[in-house]
């Protein structure tokens, strides 16, 4: 692992680093610092001004640092002579507790001390289109049912091979691709990894895919909904928990033999913690919504009508099954289960902390999950009683959070009341957009 960034330059030939870090909005935001410059940054970290970093701070503030996490350093496979690293967030020599990689470390070493290390894989959905963003860039990619395309993933052949050939080399473990659900859009996966590692892969995995993507002259867009009545850009993350981080894992808590376990939960191999940790999950959905379909869009993308694929595969309910897509939770084996939510809009490092504080408190209040319901939900989802509705818009989502008081701690009070002011500003923005649809449905009345 990377200890020293000045020695890893040498070594590597890098000669400018990227010190990036994650805004509230899940932007990253970045300064390039040559080679010669980072043993001190290092130390102190880079500057950025408070207020145009978007962690809700103000003019006054005194500078915010990122400063460089060594062991997530990586170097860019299209550009070696740049190499990427994680920034914590500190001012005044405290982390800022807003920041969302904070968040998430805070969250991790609170599960650790309760011998809990998550463990997690992310599915980040796709689309490619033409740069300015108003097309698909293949423009003959419009079959009815496009999954699993062979003739369309070979049409992108060169964006898909580029970005999991660089996953190859850095070790990822990449072990699939293809053309996904909607005309246009593709999915790649790389094996899970510790949350912090695979949130830094995750936001690696955007700056890289768009990269390639603009190098060949198209646009990569992860927008949960960017093509009216196609299957959106969903980013389902599996979740396990294990007995220690890293190569030292042995066991998995979650996992039981098949048969043994309590109840209906036993059968699908899922042990009596990973069943508490998914009630949790499931106690908390309608808040942390606001987390892992965070924009006005994602809204489109669940609650969707039928897209023409014939299925969105996004959830509107709050239901979980075994090997069964249709559901917000599925437990596809073993050991894990797949929460179906997230958007590509997710913030990286927010999405692993939400997972974690809604299974934390899940476990520490020995949270029931519910009853599993073994149905086609988008057939027979009306049978259904008693399952909460997903929020059916960002203001709903933001309010049901801010109703959560213990989803809320868990977070931070800091973090979450600077997210919900920020939040509630976007919205305010949208509503204040005067829409085609407004004067289309009201002109004549
Ligand atoms: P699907 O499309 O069937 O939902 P994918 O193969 O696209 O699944 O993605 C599965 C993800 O789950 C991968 O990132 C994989 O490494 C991860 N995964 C597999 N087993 C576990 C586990 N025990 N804990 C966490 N993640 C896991
Ligand atoms: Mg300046
Ligand atoms: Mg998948
Ligand atoms: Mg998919
Ligand atoms: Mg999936």
């Amino acid at each position: 692992m990377t200890t020293d960034l000045a020695a890893y330059a040498a070594e590597n030939g890098v000669k400018y680093f990227m010190i990036s870090f994650t805004d509230l909005f899940g932007a990253q935001r970045a300064k390039l610092v040559p080679a010669q410059a980072i043993a001190d940054m290092q130390e102190e970290g880079a500057g950025f001004a408070g207020f145009a970093t978007y962690l809700d701070l103000t003019p006054a503030h005194p500078d915010m640092l990122a400063v460089p996490d060594p062991s997530s350093v990586i170097q860019l496979p299209w550009k070696p002579e740049v190499a990427w690293v994680a920034g914590n967030c500190v001012m005044d020599g405290e982390d800022v507790a807003q920041a969302p990689r904070n968040v998430l470390r805070k969250l991790i070493a609170e599960a650790a001390d309760e011998g809990m290390h998550v463990k997690t894989g992310i599915e980040a959905e796709y689309f490619l289109l033409t740069p300015d963003g108003s097309a698909l860039s293949d423009e003959y990619d419009t079959a009815d049912k496009p999954c699993y395309d062979q003739q369309a993933v070979m049409r992108r052949y060169d964006v898909v091979r580029e970005i999991c050939d660089y996953m190859l080399d850095l070790g990822w473990g990449p072990y699939q691709n293809d053309h996904e659900d909607a005309n246009g859009q593709f999915e790649m996966n790389w094996e899970f990894d510790d949350a912090l590692r695979t949130a830094d892969k995750h936001s690696f995995f955007k700056f890289m895919t768009r990269s390639v993507a603009e190098k060949h002259g198209f646009r990569a867009t992860f927008m949960p909904k960017p093509v009216e009545g196609l299957t959106g850009n969903g980013c389902h993350a599996h979740i396990s928990v294990w007995d220690a981080p890293g190569d030292k894992a042995k066991t998995n808590v979650f996992a039981i033999e098949a048969g043994t376990g309590t109840g209906q939960t036993g059968e699908l191999g899922l042990s009596e913690k990973g069943a508490h940790f998914l009630g949790g999950i499931m106690k908390h959905a309608s808040a942390l919504a606001a987390i892992t379909n965070p924009t006005v869009n994602s809204y489109k993308r669940i609650n969707a009508p039928r897209t023409t694929s014939g299925a969105t595969w996004a959830p509107n309910t709050v239901t979980w099954t075994g090997n069964n897509r249709t559901h917000m939770v599925r437990v596809p084996g073993p050991g894990r289960f797949e929460l179906r939510l997230p958007d590509g809009a997710v913030n990286p490092y927010l999405l692993q902390a939400v997972i974690i504080a809604a299974g934390l408190s899940g476990i520490r209040h020995k949270a029931d999950p519910g009853k599993r319901h073994d149905i086609d939900m988008y057939a027979e989802g009306h049978k259904v009683r008693g399952a909460p509705k997903l929020p059916l818009n960002m203001l709903d989502a933001i309010r049901t959070y801010d109703k959560d008081k213990e989803l809320k701690a868990m977070l931070g009070e800091e973090f979450s009341a600077a997210y919900i002011k920020m939040k509630m500003q976007e919205w305010n923005s949208f509503t204040a957009h005067f829409s085609q649809w407004e004067k289309d449905n009201t002109l004549d009345i």
